[in-house]
C-alpha cells in the first residue's frame, strides 16, 4: 500500500508557486471573508492565509459578526469585486443560518472566482473546456497526477453529488477518460458500485463509512470526508485501518486531500492574477 501524502505534495506545489509569485511583477491577491465565529471555519481561514503568506500571495481578511444580514454581506463582497488590486475572493462557507450563500457567491465574477463555485466555471469544467476548478476536485486530481497514478480508461467511482466535491470531481475524471460512476444516498447496491471502482472516491461527510468489504483489492481509494468524531478525533468517510489492507493507494485523513485544496486554492489565485497581468 502506498500512502497519498497529501501533505507532502501540497507543500511541494506551494513551493513551486513561490518560485513563480516571485517573478511576478503584480503579486496575487486574495480576499478571504468570514462571517461569525464557526470554529472549523476558523481553522480553515486560518490554514489558507498562512498559505498565501508561505506562497506570496496577498491576503485580505475580512470578518463580519455572526448576526450580519444578508444585506451587509453582500454589500461587503460587492465592493471587492469592484477592486481591481483584488483578484480572487473567497467566502468561507457555511455561511450562518439565514444568510442565502447561493445569492451571494453569485455575486462573484467567474474571473474572481477562485474557488470554482459559479456555474460559469462548472459549466467550463463540464464541458471539458478551460475553467476554474473547485479546489478539493482538482487537489484530488492533482495529487493522484503526482503519484503516477493512471485515470485514463479506468472505473472511477465517485460516491457523494455536491456541487463543491461529487459533481465537478466526476466532471475532472470523465475529462481524463475515466469511466465514471456518481453514487449518492439513493443510490441502490451501493457496496456492488464501490466493489467495481479502480478508483473509490468517498466524499460523504459520514465517518468510517466506506469499509473494507466495498473495497476492490488494489483500488486507488481517495477519501475527502472530514469528519470530527465524539472522541474529538478527526476522521475521513474511509475505514482507513481495515481499508489500507486491501487498497494499493491510500489517502490518510488528516493530511490526504484537506492540505490539498488549500494548495489549489493558492494555484487559482495565483491563475487569476496571471490572466489579470
Ligand atoms: P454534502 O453533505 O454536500 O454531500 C454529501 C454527499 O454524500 C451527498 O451527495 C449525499 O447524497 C451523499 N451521501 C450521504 N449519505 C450517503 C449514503 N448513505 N450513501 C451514499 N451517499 C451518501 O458534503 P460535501 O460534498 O460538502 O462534503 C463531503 C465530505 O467532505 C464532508 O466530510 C466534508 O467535511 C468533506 N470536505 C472536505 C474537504 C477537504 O478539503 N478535504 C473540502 C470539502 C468537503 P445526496 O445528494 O443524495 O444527499
Amino acid at each position: 500500500m502506498i500512502l497519498l501524502d497529501g501533505k507532502r505534495v501540497a507543500a511541494e506545489i506551494r513551493g513551486e508557486l513561490r518560485e513563480k509569485v516571485a517573478l511576478m511583477k503584480k503579486k496575487p491577491a486574495l480576499a478571504v471573508v468570514l462571517v461569525g465565529n464557526d470554529p472549523a471555519s476558523e481553522v480553515y481561514v486560518k490554514g489558507k492565509i498562512k498559505a498565501c503568506e508561505e506562497v506570496g500571495i496577498i491576503s485580505y481578511s475580512y470578518r463580519l459578526p455572526e448576526n450580519s444580514t444578508q444585506k451587509e454581506v453582500e454589500k461587503l463582497v460587492a465592493s471587492l469585486v469592484k477592486k481591481k488590486a483584488i483578484h480572487g475572493i473567497l467566502v468561507q462557507l457555511p455561511l450562518p443560518k439565514g444568510l442565502d450563500a447561493d445569492k451571494i457567491l453569485k455575486l462573484i465574477p467567474p474571473e474572481k472566482d477562485v474557488d470554482g463555485f459559479s456555474s460559469a466555471n462548472f459549466g467550463k469544467i463540464a464541458l471539458g473546456e478551460d475553467g476554474v476548478s473547485a479546489c478539493t476536485p482538482l487537489g484530488v486530481m492533482e495529487l493522484m497526477k503526482r503519484y503516477g497514478i493512471e485515470v485514463k480508461g479506468k472505473r472511477a467511482v465517485v460516491v457523494g453529488r455536491s456541487k463543491i466535491v461529487g459533481r465537478p470531481l466526476a466532471m475532472l475524471l470523465l475529462n481524463r477518460d475515466a469511466t465514471v460512476t456518481i453514487c449518492h444516498s439513493k443510490t441502490e447496491n451501493l457496496k456492488e458500485e464501490c466493489l467495481r471502482a479502480d478508483i473509490l472516491i468517498a466524499a460523504i461527510g459520514k465517518e468510517r463509512f466506506i469499509t473494507a468489504d466495498m473495497v476492490k483489492e488494489g483500488a486507488v481509494v481517495v477519501d475527502v470526508g472530514i469528519n470530527r468524531s465524539e472522541n474529538g478525533k478527526l476522521y475521513g468517510d474511509v475505514d482507513f485501518e481495515n481499508v489500507k489492507e486491501k487498497a494499493a493507494y491510500i489517502t490518510p485523513v488528516p493530511g490526504g486531500v484537506g492540505p490539498m485544496t488549500i494548495a489549489m486554492l493558492m494555484k487559482n489565485t495565483v491563475d487569476a492574477a496571471e490572466k489579470n497581468e
